[in-house]
């Protein structure tokens, strides 16, 4: 299947669905074919800009979907019609699919009483689901290779990794290289939601593509990350936009509506 990109500031953006992102990596597991699915946001794309290996690994990925609402944004001002993919719902929607289907998955990421916390809540709503691995995101560099190891050796079909951005890009790269079998995504703060240890936005938030507001007003230290990087996306992408809509500059593949 032919998949259909657009550049975001440079990037390749998947244009796909919620539903097809799913299907399309139930079929990568069922083939044994390792997939590295980066959720991009504004953030990730400016640290990349800075940052020469998160650009070559956000380049190298099979997957990246749209997960903030200013990637979004960026898509509708080039006439692109993309929903928004939150990393937290692809992630849940495939452990679904691995639920239905007895795909194993390996847990990596947040503080160990969160990571037991998040666990312990997918095996109550998801009842076959198959936790091969789990393990916290506060460990060094020995135990890294420690970690990748126990992957290879239980050769998990998903890996599902919440360091945050690049810690987790960078990790999944590493992993990848000793196990490529399992489709690896980089899930955040994913897991403190999943454990209830930080409330998911409530769905007025989430229907406005506006969570990150709902996410900085309860821990207002993003807003840093935010100011930062938000208003320089902002005008790159109306920058970027006008240029494909008038000077027909963009490279792209894109669909158009
Ligand atoms: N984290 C971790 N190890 C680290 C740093 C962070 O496991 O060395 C975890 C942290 O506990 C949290 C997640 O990574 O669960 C980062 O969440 P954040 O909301 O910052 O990520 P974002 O969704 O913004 O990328």
């Amino acid at each position: 299947m032919e998949q259909k990109k657009e550049k975001v500031l440079g990037f390749d953006v998947d244009l796909i669905t919620l539903k097809d992102a799913v299907m399309l990596l139930s079929e990568k597991i069922k083939n044994k074919q390792g997939v590295h699915v980066v959720t991009i946001n504004p953030e990730i794309i400016e640290s990349a800009k800075k940052n020469n290996a998160l650009k070559k690994i956000i380049e190298q990925a099979q997957l990246v979907v749209p997960d903030g609402s200013g990637i979004k944004l960026a898509l509708m001002f080039k006439g692109i019609r993309q929903e928004r993919i939150p990393g937290i719902d692809l992630a849940f929607a495939l452990l679904e699919m691995a639920n239905d289907s007895n795909y194993s998955t390996a847990l990596i990421g947040a503080k160990p009483e969160v990571i037991d916390k998040a666990a312990a809540a997918l095996q109550s709503k998801l009842k076959n689901i198959n936790i091969c691995y789990k393990q916290d995101g506060y460990f060094d560099s020995e135990k890294e290779n420690i970690i990748i190891n126990d992957i290879n050796n239980l050769k998990p079909d998903i890996v599902l990794v919440a360091l945050g951005s690049p810690k987790q890009e960078f990790f999944i790269k590493k992993c990848m290289e000793k196990y490529s079998n399992a489709v690896y995504i980089g899930v955040g703060g994913t897991f403190d939601v999943w454990a209830g240890v930080v409330g998911r936005a409530p769905y007025f938030f989430r229907f406005i593509g506006c969570e990150w507001i709902y996410r900085t007003y309860k821990q207002p230290e993003r807003l840093k990350r935010i100011y930062k990087t938000l208003p320089l996306f902002a005008v790159k992408a109306i920058i970027e936009a006008v240029e494909f809509r008038f000077l027909r500059k963009g490279d792209n593949n894109g669909k158009q509506t």
